[in-house]
């Protein structure tokens, strides 16, 4: 498999060209195609999978077809994660994209920076990519003044597992319920228990699984 057969604008070619990626890995190769139809997916695969352009590629390609966020407006484009470090990393991904597509991205995070985080978001931002903790916690304050989630239609759950294992199922839930279901959902995880399962039934909507 090639990029060329992936569906992705030549914008985004031209930045996985610039970074080296010669080819999709398996993970992209199998995932892409699912995703950029808007088929719901689940994924099982671990960390170095090359996961994150698999959710990240089609969500750019999805926010371009929309029209841009505005001053005010919440992200089109949820990517919920179990820590701070994967938010980071997550957010330096899709940095590597955002900018020759005009495409904004929050990471959001408790601890430091947070008043930074704060003001990006109530300038409008296209993704948002966040811990579900901290993400409850700036979506209550100010009477949801500060960013919102009516324009979501594009939801990642990455490493659903360590979400789980760190407790976060009330918050993702909550945050769940918040978004329109007409959205489409990803879910990622590197294992696939009992409880992730009975969590993506209930999120999303006829799922395709894979794995690798
Ligand atoms: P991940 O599993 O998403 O953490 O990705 C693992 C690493 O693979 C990251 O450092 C990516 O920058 C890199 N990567 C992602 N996709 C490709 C690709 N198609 N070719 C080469 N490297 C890639």
């Amino acid at each position: 498999k090639t990029w060329h057969q992936t569906g992705l604008t030549s914008k985004i070619l031209e930045t996985i060209k610039k970074l080296n990626y010669e080819k999709p890995m398996t993970i992209q190769a199998q995932a892409l195609p699912i995703i950029m139809s808007g088929r719901d997916c689940i994924g099982i695969a671990k960390t170095g999978s090359g996961k994150t352009l698999a959710f990240v590629l089609p969500m750019l390609r999805h926010i371009k077809d929309q029209p841009p966020v505005e001053a005010g407006e919440g992200p089109i484009g949820l990517v919920m994660a179990p820590t701070r470090e994967l938010v980071q990393q997550i957010h330096s991904d899709i940095k590597k994209f955002a900018k020759a597509l005009n495409i904004r991205c929050v990471p959001v995070y408790g601890g430091s920076g947070v008043a930074q985080q704060i003001s990006e978001l109530k300038r409008g931002t296209e993704i948002v990519v966040c811990t579900p903790g901290r993400m409850i916690d700036i979506l209550c304050t100010s009477g949801g003044k500060i960013t919102n989630l009516r324009r979501v239609t594009y939801l990642v759950m990455d490493e659903a597992d360590r979400m789980f294992d760190m407790g976060f199922e009330p918050q993702i839930t909550r945050i769940v319920q918040n978004i329109r279901p007409d959205r489409q959902t990803v879910l990622f995880s590197a294992t696939f228990p009992r409880q992730v399962e009975t969590l993506a039934r209930k999120v999303l909507n006829k799922p395709v699984e894979i794995q690798v």
